[in-house]
């Protein structure tokens, strides 16, 4: 993981001080001097964490984080504030200004890593997700994507697996009214709960006086349903060794006592602002996925995964010598239901087709929208004479029961012509078989409309 971090600071000695432990890690380091200098930077450059002191002449550093926050171009880039270690309003006015995270000086090392590394992960997913916005953007779906992204000011669901009552009692107190928290005081009834609720971030204490935490880390790491879940460990101090140990199995963050109820929060949100991100993602991969291979209109599959998966049910077809049928159907003089009902009322007329037409085929069939009023239907195992039951029970269903169009309650009649071909014994092609059902079609076109036309060869 390598990321680009701004280093702001007035005294350059503490600047080269951060800058040498980032470089070890091989980040890629900038610098700023002061405040308006740390902003040009962040509007001129690709910057992912920025790491900025808040005394400051001039412009401190909160002031440098609200400007930076306000802005939208600058607005998603994960802010850390360090503060003098005695300086707890520092941090509150920090958390106040929209900073992500603080850090207090003397900067520890385990600390800045962990923290730097935490919110480049969470800079990669909102550019991801930025991006992904933009270029769905141009072809609508954006708000669709939109629709399912859960709320980031909901309160977080967090787990707490703690035995120590003092421990987390005070842990609730301090969370109280910002997040749902709940308690496991077992470790093993802790696990399962984690597995059986959507919790966003379990917090795993160390203080068991008969039970490893980290068997709880990785156990909730190799389990598929929480393995993505954020995990933060709070550790006594004097602890490092096992908060190392835990980073190493994968823990995403972690507290020492006495727990400062800012860093608490501050550490709770970033967990789980990247878990929400994470999950928005992959909620919009399925559905962009989803959204590639479906009709809008009807929600039947479209031309292009029709395209995709009919060579494979002919192969398969083939392969197992079993019977392949397809149809095609076309509503009859279907632009003069458009000139009297207008395009809101042929579109009326396409999904209610669609639903007769997916009641009346099974579930294994392919059923798609080829284009405008067309659409063809894969029947896998269904021979000719089958096929053309089908289709003469779906051209009745359609020509019996008159269509209703608009919202006045007026209907009308439709019919349909159906073309149906099925597979040859000896040299076949998809592009054959379609042939032959859009033969099929044009004879029941031409034969005077509302029929169904088989062409066994
Ligand atoms: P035929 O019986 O020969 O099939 O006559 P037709 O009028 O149905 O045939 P034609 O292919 O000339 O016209 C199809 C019409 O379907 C033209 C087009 O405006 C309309 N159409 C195509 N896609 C849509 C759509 O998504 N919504 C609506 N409302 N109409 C559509
Ligand atoms: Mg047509
Ligand atoms: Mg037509």
């Amino acid at each position: 993981m390598t990321a680009r971090i701004l280093v702001v600071d007035d005294i350059p000695a503490n600047v080269k001080l951060l800058e040498v432990r980032l470089l070890a890690e091989y980040f890629e380091v900038l610098k700023a001097s002061s405040g308006p200098e740390a902003i040009e930077t962040c509007e001129t450059s690709k910057v992912d964490v920025i790491l900025l002191d808040v005394m400051m002449p001039d412009m401190d550093g909160f002031e440098v984080c609200r400007r930076l926050k306000s802005d939208p171009a600058t607005s998603h880039i994960p802010i850390v504030m360090i503060t003098a270690l005695d300086q707890v309003t520092d941090r509150v006015r920090g958390l106040e200004a929209g900073a992500d995270d603080f850090l207090t000086k003397p900067v520890n090392d385990l600390q800045l890593m962990t923290r730097v590394k935490s919110l480049v992960r969470l800079k990669m997913l909102t550019d991801e997700l930025r991006l992904r916005a933009a270029t769905t953007r141009n072809i609508g779906i954006e708000e669709l994507l939109g629709r399912n992204f859960p709320s980031q000011e909901e309160s977080p669901k967090v787990l707490l697996v703690d035995e120590r009552r003092a421990s987390f009692e005070r842990i609730q107190a301090m969370l109280r009214g910002s997040v749902e928290l709940d308690v496991a005081t077992d470790p093993h009834a802790g696990f399962f709960q984690a597995a059986d609720s959507n919790y966003e971030c379990v917090m795993i204490s160390t203080g068991f006086a008969d039970f490893d935490p980290l068997r709880l880390c990785s156990q909730l790491r190799s389990l598929d349903r929480t393995r993505f879940l954020p995990i933060i460990l709070v550790a006594d101090a004097g602890e490092e060794d096992r908060v190392i140990r835990g980073l190493e199995l994968g823990i995403n963050d972690y507290l020492v006592r006495p727990i400062d109820p800012h860093e608490l929060t501050a550490r709770l949100r970033t967990q789980v602002r990247r878990k929400r991100y994470n999950d928005q993602l992959r909620a919009s991969v399925t559905q962009t996925i989803e959204m590639a291979v479906t009709d809008p209109l009807t929600g039947l599959h479209n031309r292009r995964y029709l395209d995709s998966h009919l060579q494979t049910l002919f192969d398969r077809a083939v392969a197992r010598r079993r019977p392949l049928s397809v149809m095609i159907t076309d509503l009859d003089r279907f632009k003069s239901v458009n000139d009297t009902y207008g395009h809101d009322g042929g579109d009326d007329v396409l999904k209610e087709f669609a639903r007769r037409l997916r009641q009346n085929v099974r579930g294994i069939d392919l059923a798609c929208r080829f284009g405008g009023e067309e659409f063809v239907i894969v029947m896998p195992d269904t021979d000719g004479p089958v096929a053309e039951k089908v289709a003469e029970r779906i051209r009745a269903e359609v020509a019996h029961l008159p269509f209703a169009v608009g919202k006045d309650g007026k209907s009308i009649e439709v019919t349909v012509s159906v073309g149906v071909s099925s597979l040859l014994k000896g040299a076949d092609s998809v592009e054959a078989l379609m042939k032959r059902a859009d033969l099929a079609l044009y004879e029941a076109k031409s034969g005077g409309r509302n029929r169904v036309v088989a062409k066994a060869a």
